[in-house]
């Protein structure tokens, strides 16, 4: 069986934790989209980690991690990861990396960084990890897939001046930055094809395989619906899509294998980057909840920047579950909420006079006005309860509005960062 988990809002919505919980009963888990641009935060016996490129469920010995065709491969960042994992004492994990997935060079990250700067006040709040850069040229065919690294010499030569030409008019007429050496180019995918050759693999005809065999596979998605190119904020979206959809096709199997989408929903808002943000809240209001949002507070996993804070957004949500196509909801943080007398949700939008609770296209979004509703607060501390039953009234009413608004059942409730604090509701 193949389940996705993915997000329904702007990421950060504790994707890391469930798959992590959910990777005790799989097989397999597969990363198929984005880089090392966002991080999961995960908590369990070997203490507390930030991953951003490998999935989350390398703490258990007996899963294979998968990166899939769809991520944008970081090479070195890779075995950084899985360096730190060895030497913080989790068993080396089992990896596989698609031999269709293709190579972030350090020239993205270059590229990524000299763009953010030639936009100054008008940047896109880029985490500068490469990833817009990657994925133009993974589309522009300009990108290197791992299976050309096994390409004769003189193949990958010849593609590699003709990259670097074109990257070198970029560099010297638009950003006015060192050029890029072919030679040396040549030698970092040398050094990259040395690194990553023992782990690569056919991963579509592996996962058909699996499949046959009925093992459990999970796709974990990156980020959320909202930044999604298509579907979310563009242009204050991510460069590859975080759909559940594109799981088939960042991991290569059939659409109709993915039978289960979990789509985790956070009992609040949080974004990072810039864009419109109709339910987010400002000042001390804000100031209080990020202090105590997440476990330690709501700061960017790949880049410690404060996030921006916003009450639940009904409105944005079950768009995101919508267009995410999710079968059921774990709703995540609610312990956080414990300290409010009161908590606003935003139920629908104003847009020029008139009230909608239909998601628009960002034009329209940029007006748009939150409709708010009060539901009263539980004003206790949620954690350590493990039955749905013994939660506060006010706390499942919470919930039960929560679930009316975006039409999808919500099973699992996280009360907790760690790996067990979670509530199975039937
Ligand atoms: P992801 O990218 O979706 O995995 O989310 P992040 O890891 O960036 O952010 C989620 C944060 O919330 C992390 O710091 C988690 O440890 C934390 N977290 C996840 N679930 C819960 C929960 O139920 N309660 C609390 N307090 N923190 C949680």
């Amino acid at each position: 069986m193949v389940r996705a988990i993915v997000g329904a809002n702007w990421g950060d919505e504790g994707k890391g934790k469930i798959t992590d919980m959910l990777g005790q009963e799989s097989d397999i888990i597969v990363r198929f989209q984005g880089g090392s641009n966002a991080g999961h935060t995960i908590i369990n016996d070997y203490g507390k980690f930030a991953l951003h490129l490998l999935p989350s469920g390398v703490f258990y010995g007996h899963t294979t991690s998968v990166i899939g065709n769809g991520v944008a491969l970081n090479i070195p960042y890779l075995f950084n990861e899985i360096n730190e994992l060895v030497s913080r004492g989790v068993p080396k994990p089992k990896i596989l990396v698609s031999d269709r997935a293709q190579i972030l060079m350090p020239y993205h990250i270059a590229f990524d960084a000299y763009e953010e700067e030639r936009l100054g006040g008008k940047s896109f709040g880029s985490t500068k990890s490469g990833i817009a850069p990657f994925y133009s040229d993974k589309y522009a065919k300009i990108g290197f897939q791992v299976s050309e690294l096994f390409a004769p010499e003189d193949v990958l030569k010849e593609k590699v001046e003709r990259v670097v030409a074109m990257k070198n008019v970029l560099l010297e007429h638009l950003y006015h930055k060192p050029l890029l050496d072919s030679e040396e180019v040549y030698n970092t995918l040398l050094e990259y094809k040395a690194m990553v050759e023992p782990y690569v693999c056919d991963v579509s005809l592996f996962l058909h395989q699996a499949i046959k065999e009925g093992k459990n596979i999970l796709l974990e998605g990156q980020l959320g619906s909202l930044k999604d190119p298509d579907h979310g904020i563009y242009p204050m979206v991510t460069s590859s899509s975080t759909l559940a959809a594109y799981g088939a096709i960042g991991a290569g199997i059939p659409p109709y294998e993915i039978k289960n989408i979990t789509t985790v929903v956070k009992a609040y808002s949080s974004a990072v980057g810039a864009g419109a943000f109709v339910s987010e809240i400002f000042g001390e209001e804000a100031d209080e909840l990020r202090k105590r949002g997440g476990d330690a507070g709501e700061f960017g996993a790949t880049t410690g920047r404060p996030r921006r804070m916003g009450w639940f957004d009904a409105v944005a949500t079950r768009y995101g579950c919508r267009i995410q196509g999710a079968t059921e909801v774990a709703l995540t943080v609610l312990d956080v909420l414990g300290y409010l007398d009161e908590i606003p949700i935003c139920v629908g939008y104003e847009i020029n006079g008139e009230v909608t609770k239909d998601f628009p296209t960002t034009t329209k979004l940029e007006i748009a006005k939150p409709v708010w509703k009060t539901l009263p607060g539980w004003k206790c501390d949620i954690r350590g309860i493990k039955n749905y039953d013994e939660l506060p009234k006010e706390c499942r009413d919470y919930i039960d509005a929560i679930e009316a608004e975006i039409g999808v059942p919500i099973t699992m409730v996280s009360n907790g960062p760690g790996r067990d604090e979670i509530i199975r509701r039937k």
